[in-house]
């Protein structure tokens, strides 16, 4: 129990990791390349009522609020990190499609109860090879056309790039402008090509890959917003609450994993787990995790009260995923030369943690926004 969490709030998420254990973890390897397990784990899941969390009832969705949301991935987190993650980005878009665009086409928002169900599948698209950690050097444009805006330029390392019904596409509001905004492309508009996978170390189940927009051509009601990057980043810090709740799950799973493997295992004629040594890394590693799983509640607190998320949103990103990546590689250690196996659980974890500590803004970003706070605060004003 904590001092945020109810029995209801238990129960989301004992149902999430039991359901990721039992149904997603056993198949680790293969949804590392079968593309159609993937999917129809995927469409399990809708089945299992893990999609539309964010969006209203009324939409077709459940209406958790942030906390909720975060205690359903950290339990799918527990037994399939990368299936999670794939499940919190698609419900990210669909709720943004749902509920965050004021003057929203109502004709759009008709797609929302297929996202809500998980019919359709949806993609975020902001990344360009030049412009990584740096958004506002986006060089992809949109030039409006009586009632029409032509599409022109590449967008890189996309999530479900070749499979999304529908993307929300960032782009310049004309060729020499500064200003942003994002439109609603769907797939088989002309002029819009998915080009190439990028292989990574770990999620080949998914592509996530090159999209080009070659005069690709939307009505001019598909504006989603004209304030692009606002909407862009307030996107961004929804993936700040739960990129950490994936990262939570992955290494308390790797923590958990390790403890009852070395109970079992002997060296000297006894467990490995009675040696203080190994008993006092498993402390520091739970301590640090319990500690991340709270900066988690916090951030989801404060972003269900409508208070301005950013900075603890940065914090718990970086905190929760460097946990992550410390307590899956010193868990590889503790497992020996069976942790190196090509196909073992800890491997996979720690290549999660790696790419959670990349996407959505990676670790040195988010010093970059909490840095920027503290020196906004303690530097003399010009
Ligand atoms: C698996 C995966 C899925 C993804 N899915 C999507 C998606 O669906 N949609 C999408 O739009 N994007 C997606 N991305 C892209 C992701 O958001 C970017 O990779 C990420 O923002 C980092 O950009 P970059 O790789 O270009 O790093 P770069 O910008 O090239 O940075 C390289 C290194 O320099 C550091 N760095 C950069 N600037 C500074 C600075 N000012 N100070 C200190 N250090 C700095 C970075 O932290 C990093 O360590 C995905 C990426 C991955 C790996």
């Amino acid at each position: 129990m904590n001092f945020l969490i109810d029995q209801q709030h238990q129960a989301i998420f004992e149902k999430a990791k039991a359901y990721s254990v039992e149904c997603l973890a056993p198949f680790a390897s293969q949804l590392e390349n079968d593309r159609e397990l993937l999917k129809a784990k995927m469409k399990e899941m809708a089945e299992q009522g893990f999609y539309g969390l964010g969006i209203p009832k009324e939409m077709g969705g459940h209406s958790y609020n942030y906390l909720q949301m975060s205690l359903v991935y950290e339990g799918l987190a527990y037994g399939s990190g990368i299936m999670s993650f794939l499940l919190q980005l698609q419900n990210n878009i669909n709720m943004e499609i749902a509920t965050f665009y004021e003057d929203i086409d109502p004709e759009i928002l008709k797609v929302v109860p297929d996202l809500a169900n998980g019919n359709k599948t949806t993609a975020f698209v902001l990344t360009e090879n030049a412009s990584g950690c740096d958004p506002s050097a986006t060089n992809a444009y949109a030039e409006l056309d009586g009632d029409v805006y032509h599409i022109h330029g590449q967008k890189d390392w996309i999530t479900n790039a070749q499979d999304a019904d529908y993307f929300n596409v960032m782009v310049k509001d004309g060729k020499d402008s500064q200003n942003m905004i994002m439109l609603f492309v769907e797939k088989g508009t002309p002029g819009l090509r998915y080009i190439a996978n990028r292989e990574r170390m770990i999620g080949n189940g998914i592509i996530v890959g090159s999209l080009e927009f070659d005069n690709c051509t939307v009505p001019k009601t598909n504006l989603l917003s004209a304030n692009g990057f606002k909407e862009a980043l307030k996107a961004i810090d929804v993936a700040r609450v739960f990129t950490p709740a994936i990262a939570i799950g992955v290494a308390q799973q790797a923590v958990d994993s390790v403890a009852e493997y070395l109970g079992q295992r002997e060296s000297f004629g006894k467990p490995i787990l009675t040696n203080q040594g190994i008993q006092w890394q498993l402390a520091e590693m739970n301590t640090k995790i319990e500690a991340a799983r709270c900066l988690l509640y916090k951030t989801a607190a404060v972003m269900d009260s409508g208070e301005p998320v950013a900075t603890i949103a940065a914090m718990n990103k970086l905190f929760a995923t460097d946990v992550a990546m410390e307590v899956t590689v010193k868990c590889a250690q503790l497992f020996g030369a069976e942790g190196f196996m090509k196909d073992a659980p800890i491997a996979k974890s720690m290549a999660v943690a790696k790419m959670l500590q990349i996407v959505d803004g990676t670790s040195e970003i988010q010093k970059i926004v909490v840095g920027r706070g503290i020196a906004r605060q303690y530097l003399p004003r010009r």
